[in-house]
């Protein structure tokens, strides 16, 4: 390790009795106070582990309402929660700071902070058990000028959004604007049909439809436009293909301009160019003058997590993710003291590696050389239930295991060959290299490792705590963990689309936006919260959003 202090006691240890009695408890270290680290926090047992959460950001933050703080639905305040509030209860510590890198055997973090004269500090605080959960950043696609773009991550992305938006309504109102610069600035771009980008659009269109004829009676609606740039050919295309429809449909009627098959090359200040496919083949590239662009275009790697895949090397080699094994251990760590949940990681599955040995089985049964053998759909359908049995995580990436049969069998014998096989195994892995960027899978990792934490603590009571034995303990003590997916929801104008996956689709209604209002509530994280955001919207619905910035 280099040559920096060391946080071996922090100042606080002697606060209150609680985080006395703590202090010699392990050390449990969290890196990211987002949806992985708080789930765990609100988990653990008060008196188990000396906890320090490292963060630079000091509250957690309620993402999926983070479309709606854009314009102003709900008060930017009411979607945060303070993370030395959360810690109160378990007595933990929390350092506002960014980890840099990890030495995995001295059990260190290096962290930095900026200190008020711009110059850069940095320490160590050392660990017994580590979680990384730092979530991602908005992947950038190698595009240029996005400068010139918005980002949707954090609260104050929101309220810079929303500075803008309202900015662009009261100069467009001037006396002096001309009729095309006011056109330009009225003119919305959305790059990104996933989720984030399609909520805004929807948050956008209630916000120019619902307000403006009443707080900017200067503007008219005919001058709005709202694009959405979406290089697939579908919006929501993760998604099942009624739900995508569904808010295609939804954002038709409503005269949001849809722009499938396009990929943005470059943002200016005043106009966004891309490329569109058409029915063809051929590219033609086109530009929209705009007065605003979101960029939301899909998640990658932090920095630091890059620097912990370098730092493990060959154990490493998923560009996208941190891989785990199926206790969430990373991957090339010291068995048992590192932890990665969250955006910021993958489970490894090895799913194919199983299929191959459930293959090996059937064709020794039927006393066959597994590559020669010809595999059957019974057969097929004997591994896809195994597979079911054995990965339930991977079953909502693999909703067609009967259909990949048809599809891989491309001399159409009704057989598999070694050669098709080996194709669909490919795939198979290609599509389980990681699991969703979602609140939802974030939430289940950080409460099965608090669960396993806990128990864990106390197996372990009488034994060392740096003992080797803890590394198996974890595996031994604890089942491997399993994602559930329990459906993506998006919001689409004045009503929801639900994914419920397996087939299972609801579209539309007013029910279905209360429905989908009190899922979140349910996920939310205080009481607190949930009553400013029912106050919220009890204002909106009385007075309408207070455009002001
Ligand atoms: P995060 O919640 O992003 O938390 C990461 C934490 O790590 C943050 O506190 C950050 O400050 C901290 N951090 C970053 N770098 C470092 C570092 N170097 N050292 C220490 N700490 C660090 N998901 C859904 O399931 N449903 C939705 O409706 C939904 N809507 C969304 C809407 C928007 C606008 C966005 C942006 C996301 C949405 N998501 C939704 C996705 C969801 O927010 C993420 O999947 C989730 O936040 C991932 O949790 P996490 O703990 O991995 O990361
Ligand atoms: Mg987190
Ligand atoms: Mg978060
Ligand atoms: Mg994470
Ligand atoms: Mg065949």
């Amino acid at each position: 390790p280099k040559n920096l202090p060391i946080a071996d006691v922090l100042i606080d240890d002697n606060d209150n009795n609680g985080k006395r009695e703590n202090q010699d408890k392990p050390k449990l270290v969290i890196l990211g106070g987002g949806w992985g680290g708080v789930a765990l926090l609100k988990e653990l047992n008060a008196n188990d582990y000396h906890v320090t959460v490292i963060s630079p950001t000091n509250y957690f933050l309620f993402t999926p309402m983070l479309p709606s703080a854009t314009v102003g639905t709900l008060e930017s305040r009411s979607l945060v929660e303070p993370i030395r509030r959360i810690l109160g209860r378990i007595h933990g510590h929390f350092i506002r700071a960014s980890a840099e890198e990890v030495c995995f055997n001295e059990k260190l973090v290096e962290v930095s902070q900026t200190d008020l004269n711009g110059k850069k500090i940095h320490f160590y605080v050392p660990y017994d058990k580590l979680v990384i959960a730092v979530g991602s950043v908005t992947n950038p696609h190698g595009v240029k000028g996005l400068e010139n773009a918005f980002f949707l991550k954090d609260i104050n992305d929101a309220r810079m959004i929303r500075n803008k938006i309202i900015h662009n309504l009261e100069l467009a109102c001037l006396p002096t604007t001309t009729d095309t610069e006011r056109r330009r600035l009225l003119s919305f771009c959305v790059s990104g049909g996933g989720p984030t980008g399609v909520e805004f659009a929807a948050e956008l269109y209630d916000l120019l439809n619902e307000d403006l004829t009443r707080n900017f009676p200067r503007l008219l609606r005919n001058e709005i436009s709202v694009h959405l740039i979406q290089s697939r050919s579908h919006i929501l295309n993760t998604y099942d293909e009624e739900v995508s429809k569904y808010a295609e449909k939804r954002f038709a009627r409503d005269h949001v301009d849809v722009l499938t098959n396009s990929r943005v090359q470059e943002v200016h200040p005043d106009k966004i160019v891309f490329s569109q496919k058409q029915p063809d083949g051929s590219l033609v590239t086109k530009e929209l003058p705009i007065g605003f662009c979101l960029w939301s275009t899909g998640v990658s790697q932090t920095e630091f997590a890059q620097n912990i895949a370098k730092t493990l090397g060959d154990f490493q080699t998923n560009r996208r993710a941190l891989e785990t094994d199926t206790h969430l251990r990373l991957t090339g760590s010291p068995l048992g003291s590192v932890y990665a949940i969250g955006d910021c990681s993958t489970v490894q599955n090895n799913v194919a590696d199983h299929i191959i040995s459930v293959l090996r089985s059937i064709a020794y049964k039927h006393g066959k050389d597994p590559e020669t053998m010809q595999l059957h759909f019974s057969d097929w359908r004997r591994v896809a239930m195994e597979v079911k049995q054995r990965f339930p995580q991977a079953v909502s990436h693999l909703r067609r295991l009967d259909k990949l049969f048809e599809e891989f069998d491309k001399d159409q014998s009704g057989t598999l060959d070694f050669g098709e096989l080996r194709e669909l195994l490919a795939q198979i892995d290609s599509k389980l290299t990681s699991l969703p960027a979602t609140a939802q899978r974030a939430n289940q990792q950080g409460v099965y490792l608090g669960q396993k934490l806990n128990k864990m603590a106390h197996l372990s009571k009488g034994l060392e705590v740096n003992d080797v034995r803890d590394g198996d303990l974890d595996a031994a003590a604890f089942k491997a963990f399993e994602y559930r997916h329990f459906g993506s929801l998006a919001y689409v104008g004045n009503s929801a689309v639900f994914d419920l996956g397996e087939g299972w689709s609801f579209t539309g209604g007013l029910w279905a936006v209360y429905a989908w209002r009190s899922v979140y509530f349910a996920q939310s994280v205080s009481f607190r919260t949930r009553c400013l955001m029912a106050m919220d919207w009890a204002k909106r619905g009385l007075f309408g959003r207070d455009l002001m910035s």
